[in-house]
């Protein structure tokens, strides 16, 4: 199922992610010679929609034009058959970020080809590994880590201030790698954006031109780390919109305006049908619902019970059906 080159295809530098499919036939991991042996591992199109990562490689290599890297590189293109469709993934397939080793994915053809991509990097001593990623609501750019450790702080605050630790779901690529290196995720914002390309292109080439991930700990004041407490779900068997259609539950159509904002306790989300007795689910870090704590249902009203801060609240329907409708968070420290 894995293609591994040690050049870079030609027509790759121009080819969109649509048509990436028609050029690699397969996902592909893409090893490039730098100065420095040990390489930088990044991973693109893990979500076949979230073009930013591609097109911030593509800039980089022109950038470079031959010329040799700062740093080896490792690039891994992940779900090209759902690039072609425009799809995060494609019905039938698993997620390409939660099927890597520590997955709770049944062994597939995926799992394997994760595990096969994990053990070449780890016998190639991995440096560091960047997997990139967009949003589908209104999001400050920022990065994740599955550790909070300086070395990965380090890392994430190169790319932004705002970062986010979490620990679910399992079989992120992030999570995987932190056992062989510095890791993190990054979260470009939308899609198209011409800032989010050049902004992750920067990053990825100063962690190229990094000769080590200081160990010492970051000033406080250079970081604002957030921790995800819950992921927001939607009951499978429940109907929900955003433009007032009936539905048994109503959001308000600005719910991604409050992504990153600390909410007082009683902000409200929305509204449910009085007829149906749905309620959201708020599944915590070790897989308990904790909906009822955090969102109450006065006379219909979807109101949070607490303080909090979500992040990734989306509009988009597909989206929160496939991933969910926003994780919840407070202040690590
Ligand atoms: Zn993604």
């Amino acid at each position: 199922m894995l293609q591994i080159l040690d050049y870079i295809p030609p027509g790759f530098l121009d080819t969109k992610a649509i048509r990436m499919q028609d050029l690699l036939q397969a996902p592909t991991l893409i090893h490039i010679k730098g100065r420095r042996e040990q390489p930088l591992f990044v991973s693109v199109l893990l979500h076949g929609n979230e073009i930013t990562g591609l097109q911030a490689i593509q800039d980089l290599l022109r950038k470079y034009n031959n010329k040799p890297l700062p740093r080896s590189l490792s690039i891994f293109i992940g779900n090209v058959s759902a690039a072609a469709q425009g799809m995060r993934r494609l019905d039938g397939q698993p997620d390409y970020n939660r099927t890597w080793p520590g997955t709770e994915t049944v062994n597939c053809e995926e799992t394997l080809m994760m595990q096969q991509i994990k053990e070449e990097m780890r016998l190639r001593n991995v440096f560091a590994s960047i997997d990139i990623h967009n949003n589908t609501g209104i999001n400050p750019h920022y990065a994740c880590v599955n550790f909070v450790e300086d070395r990965f702080l380090h890392l994430a605050t190169l790319f932004s201030r705002t970062v986010v630790y979490f620990t679910r779901p399992l079989g992120v690529q992030s999570s995987s790698f932190a056992d062989l290196c510095p890791s993190v995720t990054i979260e470009c914002g939308k899609v198209g954006q011409q800032y989010s390309e050049t902004h992750a292109m920067d990053f990825i080439d100063a962690a190229l031109h990094l000769s080590e991930l200081p160990e010492h700990a970051l000033p406080e004041q250079d970081i604002d780390l957030f921790h995800t407490i819950a992921i927001v779900k939607i009951p499978e068997h429940a109907s929900f919109s955003f433009n007032g259609d009936d539905a048994d539950i109503c959001f308000d159509n600005d719910l991604d305006h409050m992504n990153f904002r600390e909410l007082k306790k009683g902000t409200r989300f929305g509204k449910v049908c009085k007829k149906r007795n749905i309620q959201l689910e708020a599944w915590n870090n070790d897989g308990v619902n904790i909906g009822a704590e955090l969102f109450n249902y006065r006379d219909d009203e979807i109101l949070t019970s607490k303080p909090l801060m979500p992040s990734m609240l989306t509009l988009d329907e597909k989206v929160i059906r496939q991933d969910c409708l926003c994780y919840v968070m407070e202040r690590y420290k």
